[in-house]
C-alpha cells in the first residue's frame, strides 16, 4: 500500500517545517508554492554582497522555532545583539536610553520586577496600553521605555494588543534573540535541501486557487494542474487561506509595519540600536551583530508601525547618520508588511482566539496566525507541530515524537 500523501500549500518556514515533520512520520509530501523562490517572509535578498531581510529579523533563543529547527537537525548560526549601543531617538535626536542618569534606570525597576513575575496567560484579556500604564504608576519615563520595548518585541504599536503577547515577547527577549549569519534564508535553504533529499516534491510557481476536501481526500487546483492527496496543510498566509476556505475563518486584523532596508558602504559612529521614544520607530544595524555585509560595510533596517511613511523612517536615519545618503548601495522601502495575519487583542482574549490548526478532518492550518501558542515565527513553529501531529494521528501513524 502506498504511503498517505499530504499536500502542503506554501513553502515558507511553516510549509517547509511541516514537510520535514511529516516525512519523519513516513508520509509522502508535495509542496505547492506560489512564487519561484522559497521561504515566503523568511527570504533574504542578496544585493552586491549584502544580505537583506525584508525588514529586520530576530530569532528568539528560547522560542519554538529555534527549538524545532535544532530538533530537525537544522543549523542555527547567529549572535546575540549586545545591550550596549542601545540609544533612544527623541525629537529627531539620538539620546541615551532612560536618560543619562542611573536614576532613570532605578525608577524602572519596580515595573520590571512585576513584569518578570507575571504569567503572560494571566493578562491575556488586557490591552497592553492600559496594563502598562498601571504597571508604571505615573512614571512617564518608564512607560515610554516599556512601550518602545513592547513595540520592538512585538512589531506592533496597537493599544489593544493583548498584554499576553507583549509580556510573553518581553520575557522571551530577556532570554536573548539571535541575528543570523547570512540571514533567515540560510534556514530556508537547509530545510529545502533536506526535504528534497528525503523525497518531498517541491513545485514552484504553483499558486493554489481552489481547495476541495471530503471524507475520501483532498484536491487542489493550481496554475500547474490539479493535485490529489489524503490531507492538506495550508501554510500559505492568512489571506490566501481565507480565500481557499471560502471565507470560513473568523475575521481578524493583521499587524503591519513599514520597513526601510539599507545596504551602506562604510560604517558610521551611530549606535547599533535606536528605539523611537516619542515616535513609534526603531533602527537596527544588523550587520554589527551577524555576518550580513561585506567587511567594513553595513546592513541597516528601520521600522515604523501602522503604515509609517518613508519620510518618517528617513528622519530616524538622519538622526543616526546625517551622511547616510552618500553611502547608499541599495535601499528598499516596504510599506505595510504583515508581520502576523492575526493581531491578538485583549478584547478577544489573546492568543487563544486565533484559528485552530485543526480546521477539518483533512485540512490543517499552519502560520503565525494559527493556534494558542507562540507569536510571529514561533507561532508558525508551534502550529506546524500541532498540525503534523494531528495529520499523522488521523492517517493512522504514530504521533510525532516530542509534539505537544
Ligand atoms: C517585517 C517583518 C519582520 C519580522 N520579524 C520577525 C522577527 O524578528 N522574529 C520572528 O519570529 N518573526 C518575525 N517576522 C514574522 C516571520 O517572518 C513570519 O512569522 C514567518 O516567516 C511566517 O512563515 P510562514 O511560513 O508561516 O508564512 P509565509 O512566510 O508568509 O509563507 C507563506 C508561503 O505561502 C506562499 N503562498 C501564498 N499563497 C499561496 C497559494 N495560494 N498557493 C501556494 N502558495 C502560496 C507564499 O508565497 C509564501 O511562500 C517578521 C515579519 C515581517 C513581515
Amino acid at each position: 500500500m502506498p504511503n498517505p500523501h499530504v499536500l502542503i500549500a506554501g513553502a515558507g518556514l511553516g510549509g517547509l517545517l511541516s514537510a520535514d515533520l511529516l516525512l519523519d512520520r513516513g508520509l509522502d509530501v508535495t509542496l505547492l508554492e506560489r512564487s519561484a523562490p522559497l521561504g515566503g517572509l523568511a527570504q533574504t535578498d542578496e544585493q552586491a554582497g549584502f544580505s537583506l531581510h525584508r525588514g529586520p529579523r530576530a530569532l528568539y533563543r528560547g522560542g519554538a522555532l529555534r527549538r524545532l529547527l535544532l530538533a530537525q537537525g537544522i543549523e542555527v548560526r547567529g549572535h546575540v545583539p549586545p545591550n550596549r549601543g542601545v540609544c533612544a531617538s527623541r525629537g529627531g535626536d539620538i539620546v541615551p536610553l532612560l536618560g543619562a542618569t542611573k536614576g532613570g534606570r532605578w525608577r524602572l525597576l519596580p515595573a520590571l520586577t512585576t513584569l518578570w513575575r507575571t504569567s503572560p496567560a494571566a493578562v491575556a484579556h488586557r490591552g497592553v496600553s492600559g496594563w502598562l500604564a498601571e504597571q508604571t504608576r505615573g512614571n512617564a519615563e518608564a512607560l515610554a521605555f516599556l512601550q518602545a520595548a513592547v513595540r520592538i518585541a512585538t512589531y506592533c504599536a496597537a493599544d489593544d494588543l493583548s498584554a499576553e503577547v507583549a509580556l510573553g515577547q518581553l520575557q522571551g527577549a530577556a532570554r536573548g534573540v539571535l541575528y543570523l549569519d547570512g540571514g533567515w534564508s540560510r534556514l530556508v535553504e537547509q530545510l529545502a535541501r533536506k526535504v528534497r533529499a528525503r523525497g518531498a516534491r517541491i513545485v514552484t510557481e504553483a499558486a493554489v486557487h481552489k481547495l476541495e476536501h471530503g471524507p475520501d481526500g483532498v484536491r487542489l487546483e493550481t496554475a500547474r494542474g490539479a493535485y490529489e492527496g489524503d490531507a492538506v496543510v495550508l501554510a500559505c498566509a492568512r489571506p490566501a487561506a481565507q480565500t481557499l476556505l471560502d471565507g470560513a475563518l473568523a475575521p481578524a486584523e493583521p499587524a503591519q509595519v513599514s520597513c526601510l532596508d539599507l545596504a551602506l558602504r562604510g560604517t558610521c559612529r551611530g549606535p547599533t540600536l535606536v528605539l523611537g521614544i516619542d515616535a513609534p520607530t526603531y533602527l537596527s544595524v544588523h550587520s554589527r551583530v551577524a555576518a550580513l555585509a561585506p567587511a567594513g560595510d553595513e546592513v541597516v533596517h528601520v521600522v515604523g508601525y501602522d503604515g509609517a511613511p518613508r519620510a518618517a523612517l528617513e528622519r530616524v536615519l538622519d538622526g543616526w547618520d546625517p551622511a547616510w545618503r552618500d553611502r547608499v548601495v541599495h535601499v528598499r522601502y516596504l510599506p505595510r508588511m504583515n508581520v502576523t495575519g492575526h493581531l491578538p487583542t485583549g478584547a478577544e482574549g489573546g492568543l487563544a482566539a486565533r484559528a485552530s490548526s485543526d480546521f477539518a478532518p483533512r485540512v490543517q492550518l499552519v502560520g503565525d496566525w494559527v493556534g494558542p501558542e507562540g507569536y510571529l515565527a514561533d507561532g508558525t513553529a508551534h502550529s506546524a507541530e500541532a498540525a503534523c501531529h494531528c495529520i499523522a494521528a488521523r492517517l493512522h501513524r504514530a504521533p510525532l515524537a516530542g509534539a505537544a
